[in-house]
């Protein structure tokens, strides 16, 4: 393992005071008085290669790290220099402070930057007086220029020279000691047969400071071959990832005149042959070169290890350029670069006019296509498919915060592609979390460690956070999904649940789901929503939660889309969808779906329309002022098809179960804040047994709002029809929902309602609203077939929740059923008979006209025995009342009851055997 450079232990607030120069705190590279020449251009950089400060002085040239400054200043060798350095308090940590360290230190660092240097000034030279043999790697390389003119010193010169093998090994290897047989089996440089003399093109990191050297020669029978030397940075590389440094470096540095306008910009070429031909054939007139470095990046294996060149850092060392990034094709390095250095991007093919057009207007011709880098990343992945794309994203090397900055700015559907896709995307997924880096893969969260340790196996991923525009002080909701095991479990909970302990509920949450328990760190538990968060802001959407008729919005919404007053379609899907919300499964209309199986005339279609006539009342029935009623489904082949249709229609499902009093109270409470919230029917059943019958008795006495679909037995449908507006579908035979319902059912809806808006919500003329809702669907789907089955269906509806009789007429129906069954007895006052059925009394006394008296023990007993609902005493009054029927509340033989006049009693038993 080779050493750090003893330089990168100190930095320029311990040294440059000690050379008597000036500094003040700033941002680097800062410009201080040179203490060698006294001219006021020596710049300080922070050194990312090497570690430490670096200096160079544009007036003397003077270069290399601190610690060589401070040799030159001081006059002494690089050992005393060190030593004073030590002494003056410097951070050099004691075991470098050794003879022997020092000379490693001055072997690898500063000599070998000096033998560098040295080595490239010699190659200018010698190619310059063509003592090296590379006329025919220049002519190979196509440079179209010639060393041996005057003034190439000063200008190609600059950036090239030629060297033999030796000159190559002393260089880069420093070590004098070991001849050229060693160095050459040792260096695995150039080492190939039949290697000569080679051109060497420096990659400077800073300026003078060595990277990488590129040689191009004539290597036998090969021809023109390439190798490349990076120059060991220590054990300070980061995943083997070395910074190559630039090709022609030097013009960032220099003060040119600026008759092409380029301003501040430098281009940069990926590939450095193309970028020196064009610089090669600008500078055949002149000595100031065009603002174009050239980089190198990619993977570099030399032996068992490989290194990964890339440009990351070396654009800070001149912060104030704008680079403009040019390529033939989308490589990753272009938008690693790019995404480094703030820059423009410019993706084209190499210009037809590039060989015969003048130099700069070449680099015009970039600039003008140059555009942002997110955005030119935006548009190119966008050229691929998803699979591509990932890969693409996955090569990037770019730091996680330029990720994640373009996945904020990016398109709408890239944006969507990475989050679908995070968990494959490594660079996307690094967070610093209490001090340490967790790396988000697809088995989990990890901290980033040498040996990496598993936070959770599951990763939890958070969407939105949903506020009630309604109620500020509703609980928010989260929503998003769990990524475990490569499956994707989608989530909704409370904000306080998951920010509590988001370890403890992701357990819970994935046993439920799942059936599975995962791996969470303890220690980590509460942090789990942090890293969370860090990985991916949840947005923040504010939403009233509310589907059906929206009043103020003069819509109807549904989850997936909604329609106006006007008809027109709105198809972005709604941010919070829960459990009860309604039409989750109802699509934007489609044109040309057709409906025509549904209109044939079979029972189950009757049905059907039946129930659907029902469901669009009462979603029309808030738009247009009209009261929602209860839709009870009773007999088999009623509640078979009515919940069909319902699920149809996207009601949602509440199941209700027991039948203790407090469950009816909160099933009451239940039902009306789910019909509440939304406009829409909501299916109530019942779990289990024969629980039902009394699971609405609190929702059926009270009075809430009707807009449920329910089956109800015989009984309890004529209790129900006393206690509120109702309709009913009675079908006794069992007849199914056929295959067409459960599978266009679900388009009837959204294309009754794009129709009915397109009406402005008015209604064809009909006999009642179920016929004129009838009506409207007929108008909807009569291009789809003869809809006059829908009116058929509409005829089977039991719909007394327009006439104000209708409670009482309910009332004696009840009775009727009990007497027809033998469960009451109806008895002519005197006939006494001794038996505990209870009886409904005929009383004709004299004086008055005849009159039939309905105990209330006497019902109460019955529905006892039938478990029913016990309808509010009240309320039967109320109807008798209003049905004009009620004669007198007495009292008969012991029992407090209603006194009913006989006539009506007796019209209203006709009616029930009509
Ligand atoms: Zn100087």
């Amino acid at each position: 393992m080779l050493q750090p450079s003893i330089n990168s232990f100190i930095d320029w607030r311990q040294v440059l005071p000690l050379l008597d120069v000036e500094a003040k705190e700033g941002s680097m590279p800062m410009i201080v008085r040179c203490p060698l020449c006294r001219a006021h251009q020596l710049t300080i950089y922070d050194d990312n290669r090497f570690g430490g400060n670096w200096h160079y002085c544009n007036n003397c040239k003077s270069s290399g790290d601190l610690i060589v400054l401070a040799s030159k200043v001081w006059g002494v060798s690089i050992l005393q220099t060190i030593l004073r350095l030590a002494d003056a308090g410097a951070t050099i940590p004691e075991k470098y402070v050794t003879d022997q360290q020092i000379a490693k230190y001055e072997s690898r660092y500063a000599g070998l930057q000096e033998a560098c240097k040295k080595m490239l000034w010699n190659a200018t030279y010698d190619m310059h007086a063509n003592r090296t043999r590379v006329r025919s790697a220049i002519t190979s390389m196509a440079l179209l220029m010639d060393p041996l003119q005057p003034s190439w010193p000063k200008r190609m010169g600059r950036f090239m020279g030629g060297a033999s093998r030796g000159d190559v090994y002393k260089a880069i290897f420093n070590r004098p000691e070991l001849s050229f047989g060693v160095l050459s089996k040792t260096g695995r440089v150039l080492d190939k047969a039949g290697w000569r003399d080679v051109i060497v093109i420096p990659f400077h990191t800073l300026p003078q400071q060595c990277a990488t050297l590129l040689f191009y020669g004539i290597r036998g029978m090969e021809g023109l071959s390439t190798d490349l030397h990076v120059i060991d940075c220590g054990p300070g590389v980061i995943n083997r990832r070395v910074e190559s440094g630039l090709c022609m470096y030097d013009v960032l540095c220099d003060k040119l005149t600026d008759p092409y306008g380029f301003g501040n910009v430098a281009f940069v070429f990926n590939d450095p042959i193309v970028a020196l031909r064009l610089q090669a054939r600008h500078m055949r007139d002149t000595s100031q070169p065009l603002p174009l470095v050239s980089s190198r990046t990619g993977e570099f294996t030399r032996g068992n290890s490989t290194v990964t060149l890339t440009s990351q850092d070396v654009w800070t060392t001149c912060p104030k350029k704008q680079y403009i990034f040019w390529n033939t094709h989308m490589a990753p390095e272009i938008f690693d670069s790019a995404a480094m250095a703030n820059g423009l991007v410019c993706i084209s093919p190499i210009p037809e006019t590039m060989t015969r057009q003048a130099p700069h207007t070449v680099l015009s011709f970039i600039q003008q296509n140059a555009r942002p880098w997110m955005v030119v990343l935006d548009e190119q992945l966008q050229l691929l498919n998803e699979e591509e794309a990932v890969e693409f994203i996955r090569s990037l090397l770019m730091v996680p915060e330029c990720l994640q900055q373009f996945r904020r700015h990016c398109s709408t559907k890239i944006q969507e592609l990475l989050d679908r896709n995070s968990g494959k995307i490594h660079s996307l997924s690094t967070v610093q979390i209490k001090k340490k880096t967790i790396v988000e893969s697809d088995v989990g969260w990890f901290i980033n460690d040498r040996k990496p340790e598993c936070v959770s196996n599951a990763v939890i991923r958070m969407v939105k956070i949903l506020c009630d525009a309604d109620d500020e002080d509703a609980e928010p909701i989260v929503s998003g999904f769990v990524l475990y095991d490569k499956k994707s479990y989608p989530f909704q909970t409370t904000l306080s649940t998951i920010n509590k302990n988001a370890g403890s509920w992701l357990k819970k949450f994935l046993l439920r789901v799942a059936g599975e328990l995962p791996v969470v760190r303890n220690s980590w538990n509460t942090d789990l929503f942090d890293i969370a968060r860090q990985f991916h802001e949840p947005q923040v959407v504010v939403d009233d939660k509310r589907f059906g008729w929206r009043p103020k919005k003069s819509c109807f919404r549904l989850p997936q889309f909604s329609v106006n007053i006007h008809g027109e379609i709105d198809d972005t899907p709604a941010d919070i969808v829960e459990e009860f919300s309604p039409g989750t499964e109802l699509g934007p209309p489609v044109l040309g779906q057709d409906i025509g199986p549904l209109l044939c005339d079979t029972p189950a279609n009757r049905l059907f329309w039946a129930a659907i006539s029902c469901l669009c009342a009462n979603i029309l029935a808030p738009a247009i002022g009209k009261r929602t009623a209860g839709i009870g489904l009773v007999g088999r082949g009623s509640i078979l098809v009515g919940r069909s249709a319902a699920f149809a229609c996207g009601s949602a499902e509440l199941r209700a179960g027991c039948i203790s009093v407090t469950t009816q109270d909160k099933t009451a409470r239940r039902i009306d804040e789910i019909t509440g919230r939304h406009n829409w029917p909501l299916v109530v059943s019942a779990d289990g047994g024969g629980g039902h019958k009394m699971t609405l008795s609190t929702w059926l006495n009270g009075a809430y709002n009707r807009n449920i679909v329910t089956p109800l037995g015989v009984d309890l449908s004529y209790i129900a029809g006393i206690l509120g507006p109702w309709r009913f579908i009675r079908e006794n035979t069992p007849i199914a929902a056929s295959m067409a319902i459960h599978e266009i059912g679900k388009f009837v809806i959204p294309h009754w309602l794009k129709c009915i808006c397109e009406n402005q919500l008015k209604l064809p003329q009909g006999d009642s609203y179920i016929q004129q809702i009838a009506m409207s669907l007929r108008k909807t789907f009569n291009l789809h077939g003869d809809a006059s089955l829908i009116s058929k269906g509409a005829d089977l509806v039991d719909d007394g929740s327009a006439d104000p009789e209708n409670s009482a007429l309910q009332f004696v129906r009840l009775l009727m059923e009990f007497l027809q069954r033998g469960r009451m007895r109806f008895v002519h006052e005197g006939e006494h008979k001794k038996n505990a059925i209870p009886k409904i009394v005929r009383i004709a006394a004299d004086s008055q006209r005849p009159a039939v008296f309905v105990g209330k023990d006497a019902l109460h007993t019955v529905l006892a025995n039938h478990t029913l609902v016990f309808p509010d005493h009240q309320k039967i009054t109320e109807a008798l009342q209003i049905a004009g029927a009620l004669r007198d509340e007495c009292a008969y033989n012991g029992d407090n009851g209603w006194l009913i006049d006989d006539e009506w009693w007796h019209l209203q038993v006709e009616k029930c055997h009509e």
